[in-house]
């Protein structure tokens, strides 16, 4: 039997190039290995913990969400890609789940916490939005996911995915859960161009798949790089320069790259020069992605959603008869 792959993204926005470096790379080396079958979710429930007030974005972004995994080779034949909210065995798991961590517990998550500074709900935090890591258990446990390919900001969620499945099966005396692990890339965390917080769709602050030439030139002009690096001669640093961060991530010669820092720390190389390299290379990146990106028409995606998500009901519905028979809840099959 194969290993199950199960990762996702919220539809809140376009895909960027954190997403790239982070976890959709991954998910391209994986779908050509014979071992693993992969399962990719369009996290909309999840979406909904932050912008319920805002759910007539969702549709189209799970579009362009879609557009962006086509552009970039997410092949549907080789992936299974659905939308969340259209397996609703989740969100049932999720009701089993919700009683096995504590609230304590999800308020002391890394990750939330940061996101919670962010998002500025003041004191009227969503219950559903403290939630979400238990529905992401769910959504890996439910398809028997057992390789996550994520950037680092996931790792608590990997964790509490982990500690619901040992408590399940031990509470309820059974082995129907699966443990998985995070699958972490060389560059798990993508900072922003703003060189403050790591890229994120709802930060402004990304290079996206689908940038025009403009605006990855304006972007890669505005980056941070070192503040107190202002004469091309006097030296630079490379440490939290988020244009260096960059070409480490997507320059394809490393031998050049480092002969760029030795010198910038030296002294004697320019900030404009530096960003010029940079955009080039994120452009002879970027310019293949739209130009498939322009390709792909709506009626293609909504059968590629409508075909994955029927698959991945038909799993899930397997995991869900062993849940609600460990519970007890399974009334009417003798
Ligand atoms: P939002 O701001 O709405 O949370 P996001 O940019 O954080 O959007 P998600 O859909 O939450 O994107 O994340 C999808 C996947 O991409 C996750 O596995 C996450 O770890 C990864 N990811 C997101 N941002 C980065 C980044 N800057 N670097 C590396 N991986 C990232
Ligand atoms: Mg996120």
């Amino acid at each position: 039997v194969k290993k199950r792959i199960v990762t996702g993204d919220r539809p809140t926005g376009k895909l960027h190039l954190g997403h790239y470096t982070g976890s959709l790379k991954s998910r391209l080396l994986l779908q050509e290995n014979s071992e693993y079958e992969q399962f990719v979710m369009i996290a909309d429930m999840q979406a909904l913990t932050d912008n319920f007030n805002q759910s007539y974005k969702i549709k189209s972004n799970i579009y362009e969400v879609v557009r962006d995994y086509l552009s970039i080779g997410l092949d549907p034949n080789k992936t299974t890609i659905f939308i969340q909210s259209q397996v609703k065995a989740i969100s049932e798991l999720t009701m089993y789940y919700l009683n096995l961590v504590s609230i304590a517990k999800l308020e002391r998550n890394p990750t939330i916490k940061i996101e919670l500074a962010q998002k500025k709900f003041n004191s009227s935090i969503p219950a559903g939005f403290l939630c979400y890591p238990i529905n992401q258990a769910a959504d890996i446990t439910i398809f028997q996911g057992e390789v996550v390919p994520v950037g680092s900001d996931q790792l608590p969620m990997i964790e509490q995915t982990n500690e619901i499945v040992s408590r399940f099966n031990r509470i309820y005396n059974t082995n129907c859960l699966k443990k998985c692990t995070a699958y972490i890339s060389p560059f798990p965390k993508l900072m922003g161009i703003d060189g403050q917080h790591k890229a994120s769709k709802s930060l402004n602050n990304a290079i996206f798949l689908s940038d025009t030439e403009g605006d990855i030139k304006e972007k890669v002009k505005q980056m941070y790089t070192d503040p107190s690096h202002i004469h091309i001669s006097s030296p630079g640093k490379v440490e939290g320069n988020v244009v260096f961060a960059y070409l480490e991530a997507f320059h394809p010669d490393k031998q050049e790259v480092e002969e760029l820092k030795n010198q910038y720390r030296k002294g004697g190389l320019g900030d404009m020069t530096l960003k010029n390299i940079l955009n080039k290379t994120l452009q002879e990146l970027l310019c293949h992605f739209r130009e498939k990106r322009a390709k792909v028409k709506d009626e293609e995606i909504a059968s590629i959603l409508e075909a994955g998500s029927h698959k991945a009901n038909k799993i899930a519905e397997e995991t869900m008869q062993q849940v609600r028979a460990a519970v007890g809840t399974n009334y009417f099959i003798s």
